[in-house]
């Protein structure tokens, strides 16, 4: 091996050429071996054309990587930067490479030279990175350093650089990347811009990367002080840690642990909810049963009045009670974390980081003297302001409304002497119902009696599902007129089902908490009629405890989940290890693997393009496969190769099918990969529909009800306000499933379900009605689903289907159904 190698990446071949003739007559007789990856090859005319390609900028590394230590890689501008990038994606070889942000032509010469010297990586590139240094002193005319140039990192005459970045992980600039860019600035001066036209935005203003509303992809630029913008780049590079798919703190969640739960939801009003045994209807985010008296937690803080005027000569020092009362809440959020662990830490930290924004304490203090309205008011002001901005935003960043008003009411209430509203303290186990939860309330929760959480606004991943989760009780968000609920009403909380009953009668309070009897391994009705009852796993993990439970197979394997890290495609080995590990325990039963699903709220770096508009109808599941055929193929020749080695029954689906021929060409690539029975997921309407002719050509089809419920009534799945249209119940979704069913039957091929409908015990026997022969679902719905499957028989479930189906609401449609089966 020798020393460092340098890759040359240009726009041009000609401008590359000429560089590395500067830089060999540099360092005439030494060796210092350059690549070049550069231009975009000729024209018809035999022209060059200008540009860069990640690809062969791979190459180039592989191809040093054989004599090299290691690789500092120089690039020129604009996309040849993200090249670079995603070179680093796609090399096959691990040699240590550094990308520099050195200006091209003066950073290649001067890592030739230093690298003809036998320096090391670092000290080329360090060498490389500080080339300009000399010409600026010695023109004395710093305005030439190029400090607008937008990448690579260009020293400015101020000292400080300017570098782009590329937003590489899948959820962007959420609340974790914006607690870890202020950490990492170190109190340094550090702007970001969002390219192209973004305002700069101090990294030290949590509030405003907030709502700065970065997506994967996007371009940003650095601006500051050279080691912030270092330290804070590398992160950038690093995806905020977030490559894998699932963030390293849950804190924020980009994809959810398991794709969420359509809520089982029903349209409603506030004024109905109130009826004594009315129900709520919301999304399920943390599974579980649990009864108890409701707490509401006490409203926000009262808004501080507008019309109390503050004189001139008092603006000031009202102004200057701000930065005492910031400094005070940061002081008790941060005590606050240092008594939690885990998520709940990690959280309060990034409250206490919102609360120490000062651009959000100078603004409010910019009200005071300029509005002469009292500091609490400017807070509360200032905090709407954001709280505007974030919700305009939409998604996973108008969440964290509830983070800014938390650190609102803190704010105010010392400035006000009010208290903070917070868990009641009781000794009896109760239900925490609040219009939103946030980490201020929410710090307290484990050392409470509270058994369940109920809200009516957040999402899937507000910090009201997340701590649930991690405390293991079930919650309910979106619940709307859950606010509404008298103080001590006893309710059912239904974290699975998206359910909030009030008053539910006794029978139901006592099974609601009592375990059904653990699944015997037998899924049948009343009648002895048999119905499979599957398990859906994504890995090995799940696989062992589905066994344990007595699944009587695997309905669906989310394949995408075993690689949800992975930047480049998994080989073949790889994957057929993983595999293995699934079907080892199954051993004579069936396994239905499920191909890459991945795409919208699944994103692979390897497979998935980052920059779609509309990810959910855009290039995901089969359309991926279609797009790069051998990522099927490897996948399909692995699952051969897996399901050869171990005993199980396996049966291959393709995910998000839409045509005949897609489950013709999926067919015929499975059979040509030896693999013997191939089905499809009905997952979009027009598969239902035709689901004859699917049938005709494959030999099983599975409904993925979360898809097929989200794209028949056009409502993103993972949307809490669109809770009620995301409901199987909805009578357009069961009549799909009416019609994917009666093809099943007419053609003598199984339907199952694997969607989250499957593991719903009220609704199993209306699907069983309808013409599905199997359910998956996580292996801890089995118990309830076969314990309500074994009292009902196949005459009352096809008339509760038939019932179900003449509905005309999904209200109508649960009701219906549940009077047929008395
Ligand atoms: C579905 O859409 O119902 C399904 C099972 O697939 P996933 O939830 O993985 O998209
Ligand atoms: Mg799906």
């Amino acid at each position: 091996m020798g020393a460092v190698g340098i890759v040359a990446v240009s726009h041009s071949l000609r401008l590359a050429e000429a560089a590395q003739e500067l830089a060999a007559q540099m360092v005439p007789g030494a060796a210092v071996p350059i690549a070049l990856a550069a231009g975009a090859g000729t024209d018809a005319d035999g022209s060059p054309i200008l540009g860069t390609d990640a690809t062969r900028v791979a190459e180039a590394i592989d191809e040093l990587a054989g004599t090299c230590d290691g690789v500092l890689v120089l690039m020129d501008l604009g996309s040849a930067v993200m090249s670079a990038e995603f070179a680093l994606e796609l090399r096959a070889s691990d040699v240590p490479v550094r990308l520099a942000s050195a200006p091209f032509v003066e950073g290649l010469l001067a890592a030739a030279v230093t690298a003809a010297q036998g320096a090391s990586l670092d000290e080329v590139a360090a060498e490389a990175n500080g080339a300009l240094v000399a010409k600026s002193a010695q023109l004395e005319d710093e305005q030439q350093t190029p400090a607008a140039a937008p990448t690579p990192a260009a020293p400015r005459a101020d000292g400080e650089v300017v570098r782009t970045v590329v937003v590489r992980n899948p959820a962007g600039v959420h609340a974790r990347p914006a607690a870890l860019i202020g950490q990492a600035a170190q109190g340094a001066p550090l702007r970001l811009r969002l390219l192209p036209a973004g305002e700069p935005v101090p990294a030290a203003s949590m509030m405003r990367l907030l709502a700065f509303g970065a997506r994967r992809g996007d371009e940003v630029e650095l601006e500051g002080e050279r080691g912030a913008v270092e330290r804070v780049a590398a992160l950038f590079d690093d995806g905020f840690g977030e490559m894998d798919g699932a963030p390293s703190t849950p804190a924020v969640p980009s994809v959810p642990e398991a794709p969420s739960a359509p809520a089982t939801a029903a349209a409603q009003s506030p004024a109905a909810v109130l009826d004594p045994g009315a129900t709520l209807h919301g999304l399920g985010v943390s599974p579980g049963v649990a009864v108890a008296p409701v707490a509401q937690l006490g409203e926000a803080i009262a808004e501080p009045a507008a019309t109390d005027g503050v004189p001139e000569d008092r603006r000031e020092a009202e102004a200057a009670r701000l930065a005492p009362a910031a400094a005070e809440v940061v002081a008790a959020l941060r005590a606050d974390a240092a008594r939690s662990e885990g998520e709940t830490a990690q959280i309060l930290e990034a409250t206490a980081l919102l609360a120490a924004d000062p651009e959000f304490a100078a603004a409010a203090s910019a009200r005071v003297r300029a509005e002469g309205v009292s500091a609490a008011r400017a807070v509360w002001d200032e905090a709407e302001e954001q709280a505007r901005l974030l919700r305009d935003l939409g998604g996973r960043t108008a969440e964290r409304v509830a983070d800014v008003r938390s650190v609102r009411d803190r704010l105010v209430a010392r400035l006000t002497g009010a208290d903070v509203p917070g868990i009641p303290d009781r000794a009896e186990p109760f239900v925490l119902v609040a219009r939103d939860l946030a980490p201020a309330e929410t710090a307290a929760l484990g050392r409470s009696r509270c058994v369940a959480l109920v809200t009516e606004e957040g999402g899937p991943t507000s910090h009201t599902a997340i701590l649930a989760r991690a405390l293991g009780i079930p919650a309910v968000v979106g619940a709307t007129g859950a606010t509404s609920i008298p103080a001590e009403t006893v309710v059912l909380v239904d974290g699975e089902g998206g359910i909030v009953q009030l008053d539910p009668p006794e029978r139901q309070r006592a099974t609601a908490s009592e375990e059904p009897p653990a699944f015997d391994g037998r899924g049948e009705l009343a009648d002895g009629t048999p119905v499979a009852l599957r398990a859906n796993v994504g890995g090995a993990a799940d696989a062992r405890a589905a066994a344990a439970a007595h699944a009587q197979g695997i309905g669906l394997f989310r394949t995408e989940f075993c690689f949800l890290d992975r930047a480049a495609e998994p080989t073949v080995p790889e994957q057929v290890a993983a595999y293995r590990g699934v079907l080892a325990p199954f051993a004579g039963r069936t396994v239905v693997v499920r191909t890459l699903d991945a795409g919208s709220d699944k994103p692979l770096p390897f497979a998935t393009a980052a920059d779609e508009e509309n990810p959910a109808l855009g290039v995901r599941g089969l359309r991926v496969a279609v797009a790069h055929p051998a990522l099927l193929s490897h996948q399909l020749t692995a699952i051969a190769d897996a399901a050869a080695q171990e005993g199980a029954e396996v049966e291959v689906m393709a995910p998000m099918v839409a045509t005949v021929d897609e489950a013709r060409d999926f067919v015929a690539a499975c059979r040509a990969a030896g693999i013997a029975r191939a089905g499809i997921m009905i997952e979009t309407p027009a598969a239902a529909l035709l689901s004859a002719e699917m049938l005709a050509v494959v030999d099983f089809v599975s409904l993925g009800t979360n898809d097929l419920t989200q794209y028949t009534m056009a409502a993103d799945r993972l949307s809490a306000p669109l809770g009620a249209l995301n409901d199987p119940w909805q009578p357009a979704v069961l009549r799909l499933i009416g019609t994917v069913g009666a093809a099943g039957r007419a053609r003598g091929k199984p339907v199952g379900v694997c969607g989250e409908a499957g593991g719903d015990p009220a609704i199993a026997p209306v699907l069983v009605g309808l013409g599905v022969t199997s359910l998956s679902m996580t292996a801890r719905s089995l118990a309830r689903v076969a314990a309500r499957l074994r009292t009902v028989t196949a005459e009352e479930c096809r008339r509760a289907a038939e019932a179900a189906l003449g509905a005309s609401t999904a209200v109508e449609a649960r009701a219906a159904a549940a009077a047929a089966l008395g």
